[in-house]
């Protein structure tokens, strides 16, 4: 049986962060987990808190967090944790290629797929859309022959209403030359940037706007799979800003993202373990003693020092749901935190100004995100709990799922 210092259970942002952070402390590290997480679903931009609890906007992600309810997971974090995890990060992101920016005083606008305008925290050079737009006089969109959801149309009439009439709009449209005969998937174009010949091919069909220094280009996710290469190539040829939106899944970025932070944890000595699902824990004396992991039909006991719980929640599967009566958390049975009565578990209405009930399902910390019960009593000393597996928090409706993960997911590594 091995024994670690840590054992990281998911591989998300939070799970990932956690095991990067104690492992460049020198611990050694175990991180088991079963499947994708949800950076490939996401944009892999980093949202700290763009909405406060009445959904207005916050200008500073820094101040939001400060006056938010004790329960919140923010709150139990603390804003000099949220501030050293946003320097981690980005510290991390450059040495590994993919450099992020961004300031946790003030939100960057980043254009969506249909032309809306999305606040965030951190985003990579590709994606930052307001820092590109200053001084700008047309937006031209560029569609990509053959590709699903994304429609340069839709996109123009929305970014009218976001970014104003004043502003020329125009779209134009690459051919790849790929056949195949189905349509084209996000992934297929950006490999096909990932080869000098569509690098020279996209930008040759896009000379004419060379050197307008004052048109921003705004594409789909396709600069390339890995890294910023791509896009700091593209953008030094045509001599002009170039922007990418978010957009429906796979989520390029989130998979470049993914891939660094894989990389990094393969650099620090992190052992990496893939198709395993951690199906229960043993416990002694009030402290986890091992978890039962299952890879096929094989299971096998690790043991830790200290364990992270980062197994992303609902989205996951960390915590289901078989009636309304009582959530699970699926390796520890941790208590979780819910709102009672399954009438107030959702709104009528999707994208109302009022969070959904069921989003704020989770586990409570105290503030060492060690999980307690509802009368806010420690219940496994040696447990840490992270990411979307945290309760107290609606991270769709205030944007703070990257954010709040990053943050725990550090926070617990110096606990
Ligand atoms: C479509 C979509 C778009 C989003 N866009 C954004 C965005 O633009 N910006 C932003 O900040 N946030 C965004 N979010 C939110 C963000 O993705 C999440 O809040 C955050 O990434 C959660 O990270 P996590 O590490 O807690 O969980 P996850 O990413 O869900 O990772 C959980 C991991 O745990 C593993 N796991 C689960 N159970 C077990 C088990 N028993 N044993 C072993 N492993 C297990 C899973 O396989 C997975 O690897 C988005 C979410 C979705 C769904």
């Amino acid at each position: 049986m091995k024994h670690s210092d840590v054992i990281v259970i998911g591989s998300g942002v939070a799970g990932m962060t956690a095991a990067l952070a104690s492992a460049q402390q020198g611990k050694s590290v175990t991180l088991l987990t079963y499947g994708a997480s949800s950076l490939s679903l996401n944009s892999g931009l980093i949202d700290i808190l763009a909405f406060d609890d009445e959904h207005k906007a916050v200008k500073s992600p820094l101040e939001g967090i400060k006056s938010l309810p004790a329960d919140h997971p923010y709150s139990k974090i603390g804003a000099d944790y949220v501030e050293k995890a946003v320097e981690f990060f980005c510290a991390f992101a450059k040495k590994y290629h993919l450099p992020y920016h961004g300031s946790l005083n003030s939100q960057m606008m980043v254009p969506t797929a249909v032309g809306t305008l999305k606040p965030t925290c951190l985003a990579p050079h590709s994606l930052s859309g307001s820092e590109s737009f200053v001084g700008k006089k047309k937006v031209v969109v560029v569609g990509v022959k053959g590709l699903k959801d994304f429609y340069a149309d839709i996109m123009i009439q929305n970014l009218k209403k976001a970014m104003g009439e004043e502003l020329s709009y125009e779209s134009v449209e690459i051919d790849t030359g790929i056949e195949g005969g189905r349509d084209l998937t996000i992934l297929d174009v950006a490999r096909w940037l990932d080869t000098p010949k569509g690098v020279d091919s996209f930008t040759e069909q896009l000379k004419s706007y060379k050197g307008q220094t004052e048109t921003v280009l705004i594409v789909p996710q396709i600069l390339g799979t890995s890294g910023h290469a791509c896009y700091l190539t593209v953008a030094s040829r045509m001599e002009t800003d170039v922007v990418e939106t978010t957009g429906l899944p796979p989520s390029t970025n989130g998979l470049r993202l993914q891939a660094i932070f894989r990389q990094a944890l393969k650099d620090n000595g992190v052992e990496f373990v893939e198709n395993t699902k951690v199906i229960g824990a043993r416990e002694e004396g009030g402290r986890c003693t091992g978890v039962i992991a299952q890879a096929g039909i094989r299971q096998k006991v690790y043991t830790a020092d200290k364990y992270i719980l980062a197994t992303g929640g609902f989205y996951s599967g960390g915590i289901t749901m078989r009636d309304f009566e009582q959530p699970r958390e699926e390796v520890f049975g941790l208590p979780v935190f819910f709102v009672k009565g399954e009438e107030n578990w959702s709104n009528a209405e999707l994208f109302s100004n009022k969070p959904q009930g069921y989003a704020k399902t989770g586990v409570l910390t105290d503030e060492n995100l060690r999980p307690v019960d509802e009368n806010g009593k420690l219940v496994l000393e040696n447990v840490y709990v992270v990411g979307r597996d945290l309760g107290g928090y609606d991270l769709c409706f205030e944007h703070s799922g990257n954010g709040v993960a990053l943050a725990s997911g550090y926070k617990a590594a110096q606990m």
